[in-house]
């Protein structure tokens, strides 16, 4: 049962966390739903869940549509955490509360633009290619402050910090150097903006590797499997 599901995947974050010294409430669980029905959600949903993330935009805007009211009742937060193309950006910035893909400063641009247009201020992470594999996308690390200090000149968009997917292994304790080179990389810019309001968020982890992710600075752990199979 999904109920079941979370409520272990909630014990499992609390151990973890108990064990890094961190606090649960630290960390926000989006439950990724991609591929995955109404009804699924809305049992994620009744169990506690408030996050929800998808990878494509166009399934997002079905499922938001079909769950307004329920999330009108409960307050969920959508989170898009896939590849945003700049002829979707209309419907992004409608449906999604964080957009954690933002992989380029012109797509920044057009997101500030489109926000202005409808009144809001749309909360996004930089999503950065730690691991440098051709197959994924996002920044280089190295481009990452520069990008930054253009994205803080944007009055719709603000930045929230930090997204990485690290590359796939059959062992989690191999993602721990990608996770904590983006703590790292956020930690650097931070120390560089000479500023009050820093950059806070880190999306890493998944059903796979979400422990090592806390360990590492996880704020945002997005998990698919753990709750939707079993
Ligand atoms: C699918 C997906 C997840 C969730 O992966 P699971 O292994 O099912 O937990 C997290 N992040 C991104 C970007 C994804 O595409």
């Amino acid at each position: 049962m999904i109920a079941d599901r979370i409520s272990l995947l909630q014990r499992q974050l609390a151990l973890r966390c108990q064990r890094a010294g961190r606090l649960p409430q630290d960390i926000t669980l989006v439950a990724v739903s991609k591929g995955r029905s109404v009804q699924d959600i809305e049992a994620a949903l009744s169990a506690g869940i408030q996050h929800v993330g998808e990878n494509r935009v166009q399934e997002a805007s079905i499922k938001h549509g079909a769950l307004r009211k329920v999330c009108q009742d409960k307050g969920c937060s959508w989170h898009l955490i896939g590849h945003l193309q700049t002829n979707k950006v209309n419907d992004a910035v409608r449906i999604f509360d964080l957009i954690h893909s933002v992989d380029s400063l012109k797509l920044a641009e057009h997101i500030d633009k489109v926000a202005a247009h409808i009144g809001k201020t749309q909360e996004i992470l930089l999503q950065v290619n730690v691991s440098g594999e051709q197959s994924k996308f996002g920044l280089r690390p190295e481009d990452a402050l520069s990008v930054v200090e253009h994205i803080r000149d944007l009055k719709n968009v603000s930045l929230r910090g930090f997204m990485t997917i690290a590359p796939l292994s059959d062992d989690p304790e191999n993602a721990r150097p990608f996770f904590s080179r983006l703590r790292v990389l956020r930690d650097t810019i931070n120390s560089r903006l000479n500023t009050h309001n820093s950059i806070q968020h880190l999306s890493m982890g998944m059903t796979d590797d979400f422990e090592i992710a806390v360990e590492e600075g996880a704020t945002i752990v997005r998990i698919g499997r753990a709750i939707f199979e079993g």
